[in-house]
């Protein structure tokens, strides 16, 4: 059956990048029987000029009946003044809500091509590939009761509550055994079971879990070894999988291992694998309508639809190849270029991807 994809480029380098997305996706369909219709909508800054709203209701509704989203990216100088209650984010945050996307995937992948780009050593980490799952609709970030309050004292107190149900943490640590049964199916929980309650109880229910995944070898990581290993020894993760804040954390240091934001691309999920995919940048309002961003972050966020949502691995594996050949014939954007490569345009650097296909 035809699947359905809800195209959102966005504002900013949004366009540009889904643009060349897109045209990757076209190139599939017409050579591997790939069977996805493609609808485009508005959503940020683009849609808050024509409808008022950073996300119309209509738009919600074809993002629910669609297979899977891709998204470019939103907000920019024009609407920084806007009530926060209409700002360009505000459409992502309903998106994320409306369809439940709990489990955050996002990738921090090294080309080896890249590996100067990184601060690390290059031995350290080219060749690189790590995929934190973090969960994204609990914990702290969303615990009741919140806030600040006043004491007897007259002192203020802020407090939080970090809180997980067991139904939510077999949820996402599903999420994460089964996308470690498509990788190399190693999985590292991270949590700080010796001092949070609320994390040991995480460690117990990933354990009640694992036997269901004979294959897969689970480790039990403390959140501040997590963050040191990552730096000290990255090539030993395959597969992490934590909580709302610490997942938060972790994943911009694991993607900052990689050096180029350019590249990295992210899936946010439902129970049923239906999802939303972009770009883990912004939409870079510096270069945009200049055709000189990146368009790879959004090329591997494709990729990841193919892979998660739309059962067509092959296919995921094939953006991945063309990517990685592409970068060995030495094509980069401003972003990655480096002495004695060739550098491209954003709608170049797609044609390359098609090419290389
Ligand atoms: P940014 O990621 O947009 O840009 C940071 C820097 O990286 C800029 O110098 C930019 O030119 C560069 N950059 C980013 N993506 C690039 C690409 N594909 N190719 C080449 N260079 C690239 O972050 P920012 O500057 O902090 O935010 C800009 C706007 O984006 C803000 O309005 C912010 O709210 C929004 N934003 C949106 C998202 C999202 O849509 N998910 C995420 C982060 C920021």
């Amino acid at each position: 059956m035809t699947k359905q994809v809800l195209i959102l480029p966005g504002d900013g380098i949004g366009p540009e990048i889904t643009a060349e997305a897109v045209k990757v996706l076209e190139a599939l369909k017409a050579s591997d029987n790939l069977d996805i219709e493609m609808t485009e909508d508005l959503v940020g800054g683009a849609a808050y000029d024509v409808h008022g709203v950073p996300l119309a209701d209509e738009t919600m509704d074809k993002a629910q009946a669609s297979d899977a989203v891709l998204l470019g990216a939103v907000g920019g100088y024009k609407w920084e003044s806007l009530d926060i209650s209409v700002r360009p984010e505000k459409g992502l945050l309903r998106l994320r809500k409306e369809m439940n996307l709990f489990a955050n995937l996002r990738p921090a992948v090294l080309f080896p091509q890249l590996a100067s780009a990184s601060t690390l050593k290059p031995e350290v980490v080219a060749g690189l590939d790590i995929l934190i799952v973090r969960e994204l609709t609990g914990g702290i970030y969303f615990g009741q009761p919140r806030g600040i309050r006043t004491l007897e004292n007259g002192e203020r107190q802020g407090y939080n509550t970090y809180v997980y149900s067991e139904s939510e943490v077999k949820r996402i640590a599903h999420v994460a055994f089964q996308a470690a049964m498509k990788r190399n199916k190693k999985l590292t929980s991270v949590d700080k079971a010796n001092v949070l309650e609320v994390t040991e109880m995480w460690r117990e229910v990933v354990d009640e879990i694992a036997p269901q995944y004979p294959e897969v070898e689970v480790k039990h990581m403390y959140v501040d070894n997590a963050a040191m290993q990552l730096v000290l020894n990255p090539k030993q993760f395959d597969v992490m999988v934590t909580g709302n804040m610490f997942g938060d954390i972790l994943s911009d240091e694991a993607s900052m291992l990689t050096g180029s934001i350019g590249m990295l691309a992210s899936a946010s999920l439902d129970e049923n694998n239906k999802g939303m995919y972009e770009p883990s940048h912004g939409s870079a309002p510096d270069i945009a309508g200049q055709n000189i961003a990146n368009p790879l972050a959004t090329i591997l966020s494709a990729a990841m639809m193919l892979r998660y949502s739309l059962g067509r691995e092959d296919l995921a594996v094939k953006i991945e190849n063309a990517i990685s050949k592409v970068l060995d014939q030495g094509l980069r954007t401003g972003d990655i270029y480096s002495d004695g490569m060739t550098k491209v345009s954003c709608s170049e650097m797609g044609d390359a991807v098609v090419a290389a296909l």
